[in-house]
């Protein structure tokens, strides 16, 4: 396999002749920021410029002519939007009417005698196009394929052509992810061939080959990053023995304010076994929001303390890691475990003495954000990492807190229910526990989806469960407008909410702006009741949880994907009150009835992933490993398999036994 550097291609732009600064900035602006990724920016689509032949057209086949304009073109205001460009165009063929909507700007350009490309629809009956585009100028005599990319501002299709062909000109040296082995199974064609393929495709059948090519890299290279990460977790003997006193253990739950459900009563037992092997956990439970998850990862970390180990506890945002903490305090109180916070906004001071407790041993349980790892702390005694809301983190990040540690063993946590075969797929060998079941005496959300107008029947609701002593949750898109983006937001809603039941009742706000101190202590006070309507961005999406609330309701839903809503709705009935979730929107939107129909996670998500292919619903975006450019984990799901069959033979067959070592390097 070559396994030449990528130095030529981690080149920035400034290097790549004829580019100025302020096309790079431009660039910059779409996410190019080296060599790579220029190659790599794919088109969004492709013209195929050839003439129709218009004698083998019916009614309504989308169609592409030229010819020479032969009237002169008249333009008619049908309603104060929409405009009308009629003309006609002539060529050795036949004579057409035109008909443009809504592209004014055309009318300078289009006169009588130039010539045109037309694309559009045909209308048989009245022997008219509906034009889609209109340009100036001839189809060239042979089949064209063009590509048509992203643009922005001052930076248009032409620029982006140009520099990628000049870039495609050059020898570019690429890192092959495909073992040689398989390249020659498949008979795939060279990389940079199949990546100048995608950018100027000479003809279909190379197009495709090509394409199969890259999406097939893609899903190896993915399925491959995440094989690593387990690998080293397994792959060594050095899984930490434990014993403890479980005696001890038992006791402790046979204390907690409530008795565990079966579902979490039997995971604790899964990982008490997991923790007590010699081999190596790595473990995920999934449960739906609200099904008490916590409590189980604590009692985790409370056996990995037992044993003499220290914990850490890493979470997407700061208001969850302030919250656990706070519940990891009051839980452990009488058991002499000591719990540290670490997030960025842990600063000065403050951070210091926490990261010198950490590395003398004096910290048993290490709450925090990505600050876990970006910090340069030492663990001396890492047992366990424990990540809630796990799809949120990347396989990367999640690599980069295990080197932190000596091998310690993993728990993940995760919310986000994924379709089965899918979990399979992507999680391959992670040992899978799953929550069924909510605390009993739960009551089902009762969701309800909401027009503007109705706005005083909503008031009137949120008056009733103020009334009985609950608490609510108002979510807007946004923090403030500072131009009329036609957002709600929070300082907006804050002050309608101040004017409905300010004077009766406390409400405060959150969002991201805000600072730590500030977001904790309005938290704190949502928390201890002082605080009866708690204004907020999504910033409360995950893992919150003030078991008083008991209502959510959420201010132009239809903007928000469905596992947020359904997250966000997983803010409210945590407990045995009956709670309820408003949708307001102004439009009217399938995937909100879905929500009004069913609190089932899984069913959720399932529409979801047939809705969006596979989305952000498994944390790739945010985490940038698996940015599928060309591929789609649905579309190409028995691609996928077939990738992850061949995945797993090069593991065994080749990885494992000691060859292909250099391509783990390719995975740091
Ligand atoms: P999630 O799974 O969404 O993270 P949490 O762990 O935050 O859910 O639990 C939700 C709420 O349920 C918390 O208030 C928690 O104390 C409570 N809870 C958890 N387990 C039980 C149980 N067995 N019985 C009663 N309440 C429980
Ligand atoms: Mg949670």
């Amino acid at each position: 396999m070559e396994m030449s550097e990528v130095g030529e291609a981690m080149k920035t732009l400034e290097e790549l002749s004829g580019i100025g600064q302020k096309k790079i900035k431009l660039f910059n602006k779409l996410g190019i920021y080296t060599i790579l990724d220029l190659l790599y920016y794919y088109p969004r689509r492709y013209d195929i410029l050839e003439r129709t032949d218009m004698r083998k057209v019916v009614d309504g086949d989308k169609v592409v002519i030229d010819g020479i304009i032969e009237s002169t073109p008249i333009v008619s205001q049908l309603s104060a939007k929409l405009k009308r460009i009629v003309f006609r165009v002539s060529n050795i063929f036949n004579v057409y009417n035109i008909c443009v909507f809504n592209q004014e700007y055309l009318c300078r350009e289009l006169k009588y005698g130039v010539e045109v490309i037309i694309f559009g629809k045909y209308d048989q009956k009245r022997n008219t196009i509906v034009a889609s585009e209109v340009r100036l100028g001839r189809l060239p005599e042979e089949r064209k394929i063009e590509s048509i990319y992203s643009t922005t501002e001052g930076l248009n299709q032409k620029v982006i052509c140009k520099s990628i062909e000049s870039l495609l000109e050059e020898t570019v040296d690429l890192v092959d992810y495909i073992p040689d082995y398989l390249i020659d199974r498949y008979h795939f064609p060279k990389k940079l061939w199949s990546v100048s393929q995608i950018h100027c495709p000479v003809d279909v059948s190379s197009y495709r080959k090509a394409r199969q090519r890259l999406k097939y890299e893609e899903f190896f290279l993915y399925l491959m990053k995440i094989h690593y990460f387990k690998l080293s977790v397994r792959g060594d003997n050095s899984a930490i023995q434990r014993s403890f006193d479980e005696k001890e253990f038992y006791h402790f739950i046979d204390k907690l304010s409530f008795s565990l459900t079966v579902d979490q009563e039997r995971v604790v037992e899964e990982i008490k076994l997991d923790l007590l092997s010699d081999k190596r956990m790595n473990r995920l439970i999934q449960g739906d929001v609200g099904s008490g998850k916590t409590i189980v990862a604590f009692l985790a970390s409370y056996i990995n303390f037992l044993s003499g180990y220290q914990t850490a506890l890493m979470v997407p945002t700061e208001i969850l890691a302030n919250q656990h903490y706070q519940n990891a305090i009051s839980l452990f109180q009488d058991t002499g475990m000591k719990i540290v916070l670490l997030t960025s906004r842990v600063v000065g001071k403050k951070k210091e003495k926490v990261i010198k407790q950490i590395q003398e041993g004096n910290a048993d349980f290490i709450i925090g954000t990505q600050s876990l790892i970006q910090e340069k702390v030492i663990y001396p005694n890492l047992g366990l990492i424990i990540t809630d809301e796990q799809h949120r983190f990347g396989v990367n990040q999640r690599n980069d807190l295990k080197n932190k540690g000596m091998f310690p063993d993993l728990l993940s946590m995760s919310a986000t229910p994924i379709p089965r075969t899918y979990a399979l797929t992507i999680y391959g060998d992670m040992d899978v526990s799953n929550i069924h079941t909510k605390p009993s005496g739960r009551k089902e959300v009762i969701t309800m989806c909401k027009n503007y107008d109705d706005i005083l029947d909503v008031l009137g609701l949120m008056k009733k469960e103020l009334d009985e002593g609950h608490q609510i949750y108002v979510i807007a898109p946004s923090i403030e407008s500072d131009k009329n983006d036609g957002l709600d937001n929070v300082l907006n809603l804050k002050e309608k909410m101040r004017v409905a039941f300010g004077k009766k009742w406390n409400i405060e706000m959150v969002h991201g702006k805000l600072d730590t101190e500030t977001k904790s202590k309005i938290m704190n006070s949502f928390e201890e009741g002082t605080v009866q309507i708690l204004i907020s961005t999504t910033v409360i999406e995950v893992g919150v949880n003030v078991p008083n609330a008991s209502m959510i309701v959420i201010f132009q839903a239809n903007l928000f994907g469905l596992s947020t809503l359904h997250q966000l709705r997983g803010r409210v009935g945590r407990s045995n009150i009956q709670s309820y979730c408003i949708l307001f929107s102004k439009e009217k939107c399938d995937r909100l009835n879905l929500l009004e129909q069913t609190c089932d996670g899984f069913k959720i998500s399932e529409y979801d992933f047939q809705c969006r292919g596979e989305g952000d619903l498994f944390g790739v975006r945010q985490s940038g490993v698996a940015e599928f450019k060309l591929a789609d984990i649905k579309k190409d799901f028995e691609l996928l398999v077939r990738v992850k069959k061949d995945v797993d033979e090069f593991l065994k067959e080749y990885i494992l036994k000691g060859t292909y070592k250099s391509y783990l390097d390719l995975l740091k």
